[in-house]
């Protein structure tokens, strides 16, 4: 098959799955509003407050996949899909197929991760989390 035609395959795979989140994360946000103020049981409200939690962590992860995919549709729409932002290589369709928001190849993406991994780049993040937990 051409990487065209694959490409376009995978356009209705990243189409299907912003749908799903799209619904996952509906169904997770009436969750969070749907709670009752509950005056019974300690527990009962620690039980609520731990699912909220778990749910808005969820809520979390599914809006910035979402944004992965909204931003790999506005590629495919400018044409720029499968390039690796790192390289400027085409990306390799077994691993669009694997992730196909995927911005970097898999040799750019691990460089960056070693990158990320890198001391100084977790002092940084510790810091970042630090700063957010006291704002
Ligand atoms: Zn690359």
């Amino acid at each position: 098959m051409a990487r065209k035609d694959a490409i376009e395959k995978l356009r209705l795979t990243l189409r299907k799955r912003r749908d799903a989140l799209i619904r996952s994360a509906i169904g997770d946000l009436s969750l969070l509003q749907d709670r009752p103020s509950k005056t019974g049981d300690v527990l009962d409200a620690v039980a609520d407050t731990v699912q909220s939690e778990l749910n808005s962590q969820l809520l979390e992860v599914e809006s910035r996949e979402l944004q992965a995919i909204d931003e790999a549709i506005e590629r495919l729409d400018q044409g720029n899909y499968g390039d690796c932002e790192g390289c400027s290589k085409p990306i390799p369709l077994t691993r669009l197929r694997a992730v196909p928001y995927a911005r970097e190849c898999i040799e750019c993406h691990r460089l960056a991760e070693k990158r990320k991994s890198h001391p100084a780049a977790m002092l940084n993040r510790v810091f970042e989390s630090y700063q957010a937990d006291t704002a």
